[in-house]
């Protein structure tokens, strides 16, 4: 069985760990990620918390992967502008590990590394034609078809968060569009949109939001209402561009999902009319705090070990998978 050095960056925090070929975290070590401090300090800590790893482990990885906020190219391991990670661009995530280590090193952009960990052995796997979407602060997503992880020429990865889906909204983004579906149905876009609706602006975060709507506050309601419907619709453009087998939901806001979810498969029915909505099933993510590690060792197991022997993808039969919402729902 194969043991991989597994990194997850994120903009608080830097997971580090030990997983198994099939998924399993054998250990973990987690640190705030400071990213103030710059990009070397980062690494000097996530290269201790490595060496931990591989103690506890009792022995070599076999490689490390490593799953980064994008803009980065995953060929090289260059970090870009990256907005919670201000002041790393231009570091090398794969040369300063490998002169460290003396190990293969796979990076990848942390929406398509939990792409892979969701087909793999997560709530859509099985799947070759799978979509992940994560809904928390912003939203992000990863495309894989045919079994492949789609990233975009030369590596651009594709932002579906900035699809624009209602240009009159007024709603601008810091991507310069306004409408756009972060804008509209991230979690900053409830909190954004609920403080706009009170006389005097009380900031609420969305999960605070969600927790007043659960109590039957009006407004709050509303504000789910509205997150279902334009979830919805940004689901309904994936479905009919990719017209995928699985749409995989993950992020803080998807723990909140009951309150808004019926509304976004409404709208799901009532606007996706020109590809066999039917076919798609909804599946929300579970063990959402391993799905950044476990997704950073499939990185580097879907670039240096794959199943059928492709040295660049992973490729993998369709099946059903557990939760069918749509299937199980019934169009109107
Ligand atoms: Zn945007």
């Amino acid at each position: 069985m194969k043991i991989i050095g597994a990194v997850d960056i994120g903009g608080t925090k830097i997971a580090v760990g030990a997983v198994s070929e099939d998924g399993k975290i054998i250990f973990r070590v987690d640190c705030p990620t400071q990213p103030e401090l710059g990009f070397a300090a980062a690494i000097n800590r996530i290269k201790s918390m490595l060496h931990k790893a591989a103690a506890h482990t009792g022995g070599d990885f076999e490689g490390i992967g490593v799953a980064c906020p994008g803009p980065l190219d995953p060929s090289t391991g260059v970090i870009g502008v990256v907005g919670t990670l201000a002041g790393w661009e231009g570091g090398n995530l794969i040369s300063t590990l490998e002169a460290e280590f003396r190990l293969r090193i796979a990076v990848e952009n942390d929406a398509d590394a939990a792409t892979l960990a969701a087909a793999t052995c997560g709530v859509g796997k099985g799947s070759s034609h799978l979509i992940y979407v994560t809904v928390s602060t912003g939203i992000g997503a990863g495309i894989l078809l045919d079994g492949h992880l789609y990233r975009g020429f030369r590596g651009a990865h594709p932002e579906l968060g900035h699809q624009i889906i209602d240009a009159s909204s007024g709603s601008c983004c810091y991507c310069k569009a306004s409408g756009c579906w972060e804008s509209l149905a991230s979690g900053e876009a409830i909190a954004t949109w609920m403080q706009e609706q009170q006389p005097v602006p009380v900031r609420r975060t969305a999960a605070e939001i969600c927790l007043l709507a659960e109590q039957g506050d009006t407004i709050a309601l509303k504000a789910m209402d509205r997150e279902g419907y334009y979830l919805g619709l940004g689901l309904a453009n994936l479905i009919t561009v990719f017209a995928p087998r699985t749409i995989v939901l993950g992020g803080g806001v998807m723990k909140s999902s009951h309150l808004f979810l019926p509304r976004t498969l409404n709208t799901l029915r009532d606007v996706c009319t020109q590809v066999p909505v039917e076919n798609t099933t909804i599946s929300i993510a579970t063990s959402e705090s391993e799905t950044g590690l476990v997704g950073a060792a499939h990185a580097w197991l879907s670039k240096y070990a794959p199943p059928l022997g492709d040295a660049s993808s992973i490729s993998i039969p369709d099946q059903s998978v557990s939760l069918a919402i749509l299937n199980s729902s019934g169009p109107n």
